[in-house]
């Protein structure tokens, strides 16, 4: 089906791509109007930093530092690096905590709190990865009254997702949600005007790996749950997006 349908992918790690180029194309044949490329730590912000200057007005740099990067030794080089670059990123992000991995709490917790307040400080919003982490994760954004915060890909307990609301935040819809109860459960709570659409790029879902086109597997699955026509849900978060990152995406040339 043909669509004049524009979609934002929200978050995607394009440095991990090999098929970049590629991928872009298809992405804007597919109506992808812009996509929000965030980092894990110093070597994928660099990347992604260049994959920004290279596709002005489509790709947009978060810079970030991922839980699942977090190593003693590394902490000052990859938060002197964002405090250097923040201004030039959309966002912080991708950034979280995460207790199923090895990472003590604490330093979690630390390198998480200096995100936070680099972005209060910048006045930037933040892409919050919070699995198995999700109220400690909301207390530290809520804290620091932070006024843009996207709970990416939540999945996490329903009277939290209340309060998450009640802030003003956002909550970001993947490709799982063609399988995932969780997720789904949350999606179908949250108003659309606090949802955001993503791939999380190049992860795999049921066995396929996702490029930026697929935010439309996103889309569908929201309108499906919905109830609401994809092009009403294509704007709505596409203009969610806007607000969110403060972007004006343009249309793509071809369309
Ligand atoms: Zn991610």
């Amino acid at each position: 089906m043909v669509t004049e349908e524009h979609l934002i992918d929200a978050h995607a790690h394009l440095d991990e791509l090999a098929d970049l180029t590629e991928s872009l194309q298809e992405a804007k044949a597919a109506c992808v109007r812009g996509i929000i490329a965030v980092g894990m730590d110093v070597e994928s912000n660099r990347k992604i930093l260049q994959i920004a200057e290279s596709n002005p007005g489509y790709v947009y740099p978060a810079l970030g530092y991922h839980p699942w990067e977090i190593e003693d030794k590394e902490v000052d080089a990859n938060l002197s690096f964002i405090q250097s670059h923040v201004k030039e990123g959309v966002a912080l992000g991708e950034i979280g905590l995460d207790y199923k991995i090895k990472v003590k709490k604490e330093l979690q917790w630390r390198v998480f709190g200096e995100l936070l307040d680099m972005a209060l400080e910048s006045d930037r919003p933040v892409i919050v990865h919070s699995r198995f982490s999700h109220r400690r994760a909301f207390e530290m954004v809520k804290e620091r009254k932070l006024k843009r915060a996207v709970f990416h890909w939540y999945s996490g307990p329903v009277d939290l997702l209340g309060k998450i609301l009640s802030m003003g935040y956002f909550i970001s819809a993947t490709p799982a949600l063609v399988y995932s109860p969780p997720h789904r459960e949350a999606i179908q709570r949250a108003p659309i005007e606090r949802i955001l659409l993503e791939t999380d790029t190049p992860v795999s879902y049921e066995g396929s790996e996702a490029r930026p086109k697929d935010v439309r597997v996103s889309l569908e699955e929201v309108a499906k749950l919905k109830r609401l026509e994809p092009s009403l849900v294509a704007m709505q978060t596409t203009a969610n997006a806007s607000e969110f990152f403060q972007i004006r995406f343009r249309k793509n040339s071809f369309h």
